[in-house]
């Protein structure tokens, strides 16, 4: 209560940054990039071609390489219990390809207890604290898990594996199963299902994943068990596609094509969160699919969460400042 009180004050648009380890032996160099990382701000050595100096960024936190999944998640779970209550939150992984949004999200590939990201932490919360209101209060979580390549969503939850497109208008995507789920096994055996549906629509593209953006919904109906009273609250966990900027004249056809909808529903969603931001400004959710879909969860009394993630590889230099300039944007 207090919490969402505070948030109130504050705007309900946070942003963490997340500095991904480097990888695979790697450990022994230096981060020369970034300059200084604290609990709220990363300062980097800016070289000439960007006006040579020092340039710090803030955050509403800042996680250093050496951050846990446990740690990450429990700046995030303040927000993930507000579901209960009745809000709508959103929490998005922005970052280049490479950058640790999957293992925020997810976890690494070989999933282990620690290893377990914001997704499935979430989920388990909920049912934890949904049972410990049971007297009061009762409580069904359901999930969706939807993925929006080129401008097209899909269900990712058909059983038979066969993916069909989903028609979207506003906040729900009617057609898309909406599955009710009690336990953090139920969650996992799910987001596999959705794993798996997501690889058959790859195809011919190796790494489809990276290239479009993937969102599992919660929706959460509490009754009040003396007054009857119906509390609605959901929780989008976005993994959004790789904001890495692709060079136009170097490629054609299907690549050119996902990197066209790329950068216009990243820079849509930015131009969406930066106008929340600014109170009063008309807020343009139309301009993608993936802002229209969560246009009810955007904005108002909705809790909002960018998850920025960066690499301190020197060679992501650039990138790396063009997702710091992104977050700057929108915080
Ligand atoms: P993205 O989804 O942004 O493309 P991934 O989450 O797939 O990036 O991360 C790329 C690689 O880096 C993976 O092998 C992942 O396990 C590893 N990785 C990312 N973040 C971390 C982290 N915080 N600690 C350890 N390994 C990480
Ligand atoms: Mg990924």
């Amino acid at each position: 209560k207090l919490y969402n009180q505070l948030q109130d004050l504050k705007g309900n648009i946070r942003v963490y940054c997340r500095v991904r380890p480097f990888l695979g032996g790697q450990s022994t160099r230096l981060v020369s990039v970034l300059d200084n990382i604290d609990e709220g701000s990363i300062t980097i050595v800016t070289p000439s071609k960007y006006g040579k100096g020092r340039k710090a960024f803030t955050f509403n936190k800042v996680f250093g390489p050496s951050a846990s999944q446990a740690e990450v998640f429990s700046d995030t779970q303040p927000l993930i219990r507000s579901v209960l209550d009745g809000y709508n939150v959103c929490i998005f992984a922005y970052g280049q390809t490479g950058t640790g949004k999957t293992y925020t999200m997810t976890g690494p590939k070989e999933l282990t207890e620690e290893g377990l990201g914001v997704n499935y932490r979430a989920l388990g919360d909920l049912f934890l604290l949904s049972e410990k209101r049971k007297d009061t209060i009762c409580y069904e979580i359901s999930v969706q898990m939807l993925e929006i390549y080129n401008e097209q969503v899909r269900d990712l939850l058909v059983s038979d594996g066969e993916i069909r497109n989903s028609s979207s208008n506003g906040i729900n995507v009617p057609d898309a199963n909406l599955v009710p789920v009690s336990s953090t096994s139920d969650v996992i055996n799910l987001m596999n299902l959705g794993h798996k549906n997501r690889a058959v629509g790859a195809t011919a593209m190796n790494d489809q994943s990276s290239r479009s953006h993937s969102c599992l919904t919660v929706h959460v109906q509490g009754r009040d068990l003396t007054s009857g009273t119906i509390i609605r609250g959901s929780l989008h966990l976005v993994d959004l596609a790789g904001s890495e900027r692709v060079d136009k004249s170097e490629v054609m056809g299907d690549r050119l094509k996902e990197a066209v909808h790329i950068n216009k529903s990243l820079s849509a969603l930015g131009d969406v969160i930066a106008s929340l931001a600014q109170k009063g400004s008309h807020v343009p959710y139309r301009n993608s699919k993936l802002t229209q879909l969560l246009q009810d969860s955007l904005g108002g009394q909705a809790k909002t969460l960018m998850f920025v993630h960066i690499s301190p590889e020197p060679e992501a230099l650039s990138e790396t400042i063009s997702t710091l300039k992104f977050a700057e944007r929108v915080a």
